[in-house]
């Protein structure tokens, strides 16, 4: 089986709930390449999900066995599927790993079944992945395998043992800063100032890759060896105070008018992909019920 591991946390860690404004609770999948894609694009967002009550999987499509300087493949590959499931249990999400080696993933058949199963096992509103030109070929392949999902998880003949999805889910891409052959668009902008705490603790989570391998293959100086004087490090590193471009501060002034922009200290962004569900300003209000929430809302 390629899928080793599932795990399911119930969230009674952080301060809940703020009621969204419809009945419904949502179902949200991000896929990621490896693990850390998830809470690297969209780990505010889900923090803010999960608060609400709603249902939130990250996927990884590979192990992330070869992220790092010196680490065997096997024991990488374990301490990495050890951090993310502490990064699930930080923020109370669902997180699997499936178990393809990392820089080796492909757009193949059987690993398109395997997302489609994916996503209509975990019955997705929402589903988040990487746009299909970007640097690294296992966040192009998940971009483009999770393209190729988009319509096929409504469609009964395929992958028949896992029953269709009755309606496309919507599906959006992680931000990102590739220019060829179009630039990332962020169509909706979220607030995730109030989960700066909570995404530093799911940064935190995955060690060998924040305060090891990330500082190493960007030739920067080491991490401090001190947890308390780390987090710090992290912080200033992965979380500083957002700069809002023309552009983020238009949209986030367009999903909420109301917005103080000078309190919003981190924000995320994310593309709508044509291939799934269209979407109403409406609906998509139903389906970012934070949109237009403060900081002190959480
Ligand atoms: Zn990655």
């Amino acid at each position: 089986m390629k899928h080793i591991m599932m795990l399911f946390f119930s969230y009674f860690g952080l301060n809940c709930c703020v009621l969204f404004a419809h009945g419904d609770t949502l179902n949200v999948m991000m896929i990621g390449a490896h693990p850390d894609d998830c809470e690297v694009g969209a780990g505010g967002l889900a923090i803010l999900y999960a608060r609400q009550g709603h249902r939130v999987k990250f996927v990884s499509m590979t192990n992330g066995d070869k992220g790092h300087h010196q680490l065997a493949s096997d024991s990488l590959a374990k301490r990495r599927f050890e951090e993310s499931m502490e990064a699930a249990r930080r923020i109370g999400i669902s997180y699997e790993v499936l178990n393809i080696p990392d820089g080796e993933l492909l757009p193949t058949l059987e690993n398109r079944h395997e997302v489609i199963r994916l996503i209509r096992e975990w019955d997705a509103d929402i589903v988040i992945s990487h746009r299909p030109n970007t640097y690294h070929p296992d966040h192009r392949y998940t971009g483009v395998l999770v393209q190729d999902a988009a319509f096929l998880v409504t469609v009964p003949r395929i992958v028949s043992g896992v029953p269709a999805l009755k309606a496309n889910p919507l599906f959006l891409y992680f931000s990102d800063t590739f220019q060829q052959p179009t630039p990332f668009r962020p169509d909706i902008v979220i607030d995730v100032s109030a989960a700066l705490e909570d995404m530093l603790r799911l940064l935190d989570a995955h060690e060998s890759q924040f305060y090891e391998w990330l500082p190493w293959i960007n030739r920067m100086d080491a991490a401090p060896i001190d947890t308390v004087q780390r987090k710090a490090w992290l912080r200033a590193w992965r979380l500083p105070q957002v700069q809002l471009s023309d552009e983020l501060a238009t949209q986030l002034h367009r999903w909420c008018p109301e917005k103080n922009l000078q309190e919003v200290k981190r924000v995320e962004s994310f593309e709508i992909c044509e291939y799934g569900r269209k979407v109403t300003d409406a609906a998509i209000h139903q389906l970012f019920p934070m949109l237009c929430h403060n900081e002190a809302d959480f």
